[in-house]
């Protein structure tokens, strides 16, 4: 165990990437990073990173901003409940701990968007405390180094990396041995074709010596993702065009997006936009053309957007089913936060 920790040690100290939060100790920083990796790759995260840290260098400064802003600087990278659940913890540390992140496991844990990996990113890079984290990368290193062969995702399997990474774990250099394992995974022990041959560790890798690195992590059987048909609206009066504000819970809340929704077995997709926008928000619309089709991939299922430009015909928008709603010049559409498939839509407008 000690010539592993040793070797990834001297590894990293001599191969480790210059990343723009590997500069810093700031304990805001290190949580808008690794909240930012959490589901993105590392050189996109690097561009968001500048740019979100620019416009909101402290806790205070990303409190007092309003959602749409945060959201606006956040659009394009995904995963939008990050940027809102940053955004109301920063509110919560402002007025309970002062604008500092507590350096309490229990009280990290109890602001909105910072689960187990976050919290032990943060006491161990930002505080120097042991703490461990398991993140995609940890979890295949160690399963390949160490020959796991059950899924890591397991709970039980899990409690059990954690233990071994907690007895790895080099006291007083935490921070560290998380960086290093996790920069490891990320260059190194890749998913598909890891590079053995310039493993710090592959003399030590229980998988390499078996033959069977690229078997491994093990995953669960992979279930089809659900598929939905959703019809939008792209809504002229004059020359502006009708925008939507989604509700600020749930998948995309708070961003803005052309109306629209999913569509019933029973109904042409035509039906389904006439319906939607009269649901969403009480109008009536004339469906001219279809503009484009979008195909888009969430985490838990796939959309195909069937976007149609249409005309307003009668009423005043109502927030029915959205909480706000906007008649805006075509220019004016980069003022507000979309999600990509909308973009995908906008880019067929110009
Ligand atoms: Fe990964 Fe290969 Fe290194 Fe083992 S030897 S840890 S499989 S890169």
């Amino acid at each position: 165990m000690k010539r592993f920790v040793q070797n990834l040690l001297n590894w990293y100290e001599a191969n480790r990437r210059t990343l723009p939060w590997r500069k810093t100790k700031d304990s805001y920083r290190i949580w808008v990073a690794e909240t930012m990796l959490q589901q993105t790759r590392v050189a996109a995260a690097k561009r968001y990173y500048e740019r979100f840290i620019e416009e909101f260098p402290t806790v205070e400064s990303l409190a007092q901003a309003s959602l749409d802003r945060v959201l606006k600087v956040w659009e394009g990278l995904g995963y939008y409940a990050r940027a809102r659940n940053l955004h109301c913890a920063a509110q919560i540390v402002t007025q309970e701990h002062n604008g500092v992140l507590p350096k309490d496991k229990r009280e990290l844990l109890s602001l909105p968007g910072i689960g187990r990996y976050t919290v032990g990113a943060i006491l161990s890079i930002a505080f120097g405390q042991d703490e461990p984290v398991l993140d995609g990368n940890i979890r295949r290193v160690l399963c390949r180094v160490f020959h796991v062969t059950e899924n890591p995702r397991l709970r039980r399997v899990e409690r059990r990396l954690e233990l071994l990474l907690v007895r790895l774990l080099p006291k007083g250099h935490a921070g560290t041995f998380n960086q290093a394992l996790m920069e490891l995974g990320a260059t190194i022990c890749t998913p598909r074709v890891p590079r053995c041959a310039v493993c710090p560790v592959e003399e030590l890798c229980v998988a390499k010596r078996l033959g069977v690195q690229s078997e491994l992590p093990v995953s669960a059987p992979r279930r089809a993702l659900p598929h939905h048909e959703v019809a939008v609206g792209v809504i002229w009066k004059g020359d502006r065009l009708l925008v939507a504000q989604r509700p600020p819970e749930g998948l995309l809340g708070g961003l803005w997006e052309f109306p629209g929704g999913k569509r019933k077995p029973d109904e042409t997709l035509e039906e389904c936009l006439l319906r939607e926008v009269h649901e969403e928000l009480g109008i009536i619309i004339h469906v001219k053309r279809h503009l484009t089709t979008v195909q888009h991939g969430y985490s838990h299922f796939r959309v195909t957007l069937h976007a149609f430009e249409c005309n307003w015909r009668r009423g005043k928008p109502q927030t029915l089913g959205c909480s706000d709603w906007a008649w805006v010049r075509i220019n004016q559409l980069g003022h507000y936060a979309f999600p990509r498939a909308n973009q995908k839509i906008m880019e067929a407008l110009t």
